[in-house]
């Protein structure tokens, strides 16, 4: 079977096509914004505007046409309205055109199985911390359903970053400047840590540094204190987790999986918890349409196609609200 599928929640436009063995392509385009943060509606016509290529661009990485596609999958929720919107109107037109079945993705489900797809995980045995621009959550799966362990109380660790970046004059996005800026930092400075149980809440962290930095800190030391606080909050509710649940894996993913000194923080206390530690490459890391189409093909192996009016899309879909039907 072959499977196209379809990323469109955010910034980024993604078509990727899997067989049951492999990544055949995986094609992408992400919106920058020409100042300020993504503006839904124009990163909505971002993506209208260059799915025609990018669709181009992944069929003939995978040597196929567009009659070769058995399933079709769209990320159906978390995400912008608008944007996607985009991605489900080119399935449901994709799928009656050509007669195959739709399938709606939970984006966060997906960053999650392309992981345990690479790297030849068992359901049971992974705990995630998945970490972008619009998510920030800590998963591992038990009795039919993703459960959350950890969460994000207000903005993201990847929006964190790229909000203090531009509020320092950094381009979009703001996390890899941050991190280069980082290495340079010596100087630990007094910033807001807040874990509340398992969850965690950057905004205070976020003015807390841009107020920080306006009062004439180094901007090396901003980046390397902002880092340090944010990434122990996430590896301590990370450590947490793991501690509980006892997990043989920890699956690092997401845009700002990129990070090395995030990496390396989630790495010591796997090794400590005697669990194996991996974190997806960048390119299956970010969002991207290739772990759509793996998870698309999940659900048809073993669940019936969306009817037209349950394709709609789901903005505030969370991962713990879908029923795995996958086992292992
Ligand atoms: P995603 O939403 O998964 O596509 O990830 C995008 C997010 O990843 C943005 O917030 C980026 O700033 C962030 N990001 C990318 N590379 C890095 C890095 N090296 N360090 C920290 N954050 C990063
Ligand atoms: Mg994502």
């Amino acid at each position: 079977m072959i499977c196209l599928g379809m990323e469109s929640t955010a910034h980024t436009f993604g078509v990727g096509i899997v067989s049951d063995k492999e990544v055949l392509a995986n094609a992408k385009r992400a919106f920058v914004p020409p100042k300020g943060g993504i503006h839904p509606r124009e990163a909505a016509e971002h993506h209208v505007k260059y799915a025609e290529s990018i669709f181009k661009e992944a069929l003939e990485a995978a040597k196929l046409t567009i009659n070769d596609i058995d399933i079709i999958a769209f990320s159906q929720g978390p995400g912008l309205g608008p944007c996607l919107r985009i991605g489900a109107i080119i399935g449901r037109y994709l799928s009656q055109r050509l007669n195959i079945p739709l399938y709606g993705v939970n984006h966060c489900i997906a960053h999650v199985e392309i992981g345990r797809f690479l790297f030849d995980l068992k359901l049971a045995d992974v705990l995630t911390l998945y970490v972008s621009g619009g998510n920030t959550l800590i998963c591992a799966y038990d009795q039919g359903r993703y459960r959350v362990f950890g969460e994000t109380m207000d903005i993201s660790i990847g929006n964190l970053l790229d909000v203090f970046a531009r509020e320092a004059g950094l381009p979009h996005p703001g996390g890899p400047k941050v991190e280069k800026l980082a290495k340079k930092g010596t100087n630990l400075l007094d910033l807001p840590y807040i874990v509340k149980g398992m969850d965690l809440s950057y905004s205070g962290l976020l003015t807390a540094s841009v107020n920080k930095f306006k009062e004439g800190n180094s901007l090396e030391d901003m980046c390397f204190s902002l880092q340090e606080v944010a990434f122990s909050m996430l590896t301590e509710v990370t450590e947490r987790a793991l501690a509980h649940t006892e997990k043989p894996q920890v699956l690092l993913t997401g845009g700002v999986a990129a990070n090395k000194r995030l990496e390396q923080m989630i790495h010591n206390i796997t090794e400590e918890h005697n669990a194996k530690f991996v974190a997806v490459p960048s390119s299956l890391a970010g969002d991207n349409g290739a772990m759509i189409a793996w998870t698309g093909l999940l659900h048809a192996r073993n669940e019936q196609p969306l009817a037209l009016n349950e394709s709609l899309v789901k903005p505030n879909q969370r991962i713990d609200d879908i029923t795995i039907s996958w086992d292992v």
